[in-house]
């Protein structure tokens, strides 16, 4: 799954052409109860997601989700293909300001290498020249210290061969350890909590990203955590990951490891009635679903995966999909 959130002021450089579209405009005017129409010249706020490059398939494999607020592009985790969804939607890889990780499973940082590589070279899309800026819990370093590692020898002969500027691929890191404020920046301040992603899987964290009195909140891969709501008060949207049961019963007995899997399943998943308490109790304007589990399971419709989460969360639900724009 990939998600992707802009927010901001529009300008008419080529860095947001990626951002423009009605739908966007649709969430602007939303947040700020007005109509479309009457905000084309101070948006505020873009979801855009990206699940998978499957069609209509969600996968629970992919994460990204990209923050733009007035001018600051900032990425949450990178799954596969992250790198094409940007520049599919004509966001260059040189204009993102930070990307930022909530865990260590493959499906939320392979991704990271593309980002971070082919962010450096010289198409339309690349051609960074300063640092590549991420931000992650413990581990990060360890994590980005080897990838400079596994590419020295690319890095060295590009450098040498290409005259790439050798700024543009260091790599500037900022490691947490626990909650709180991770970036502040130009009024744009993200904060991270702590989720509950099973008992292997720590760390785990979630991202709340305020910039003028809005908010969007990002589960990261959670169980069940009522704190949540409270690091969701008041945001304008929560994007938070969902797993439906009876598709997980369908995976189960498909699987030979079927016992184990269930259990972990069941430990680092949230069911869509508690996504819904969730989102009531935080008082969000929109909720959107994403991070499907089972993400491979096509036959499982919009409405099966929002109904749990209606008996709960009587605001707007969206359940994402690739490339859509909020
Ligand atoms: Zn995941
Ligand atoms: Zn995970």
């Amino acid at each position: 799954m990939v998600g992707w959130i802009a927010a901001g002021v529009a300008t008419d450089d080529e860095e947001v052409a990626g951002l423009q579209g009605v739908a966007r405009d649709a969430l602007a005017a939303k947040l700020r109860g007005r109509s479309p129409l009457d905000d084309v010249a101070h948006r505020r706020a873009v979801l855009v997601l990206h699940h998978d490059v499957h069609e209509r398939v969600r996968i629970a494999e992919q994460e990204l989700h990209q923050l733009a607020f007035n001018r600051h592009r900032l990425v949450f985790d990178v799954g596969r293909g992250t790198t094409i969804r940007l520049w599919q939607i004509r966001v260059p890889i040189r204009a993102l300001n930070a990307t930022f990780l909530t865990h260590f499973h493959s499906d939320h940082i392979v991704g990271i290498p593309d980002l971070w590589l082919s962010g450096w070279l010289g198409g339309p899309y690349g051609q960074r020249k300063t640092p590549f800026n991420i931000v992650g819990p413990t581990g990060t370093r360890e994590l980005m210290t080897n990838l400079e590692r596994a590419y020295a020898s690319d890095i060295r002969i590009r450098i040498a061969d290409e005259n790439y500027p050798s700024d543009g691929i260091k790599i500037n890191l900022q490691e947490f350890a626990k909650e709180g404020v991770v970036f502040e920046n130009s009024g744009v301040r993200v904060t991270a909590f702590t989720v509950d992603h099973g008992e292997h899987i720590k760390p785990a964290y979630g991202y709340r990203i305020d910039y003028d009195g809005r908010a969007v909140v990002i589960s990261g891969d959670t169980a069940y955590v009522p704190a949540l709501a409270d690091f969701a008060k008041g945001a304008d949207v929560l994007v938070h990951e969902v797993m439906y049961l009876p598709g997980i019963e369908a995976l189960i007995k498909r699987s030979r490891n079927a016992s184990r899997l269930r259990e972990h399943l069941m430990a680092a998943h949230t069911l869509p009635e508690e996504v819904g308490k969730i989102a009531a109790r935080a008082g969000v304007n929109t909720l959107v679903l994403s991070h499907f589990v089972p993400g491979d399971d096509p036959s499982i419709t919009d409405e099966q995966w929002s109904e749990g989460v209606r008996k709960y969360f009587k605001g707007r639900i969206i359940v994402g999909r690739d490339l859509m724009e909020i």
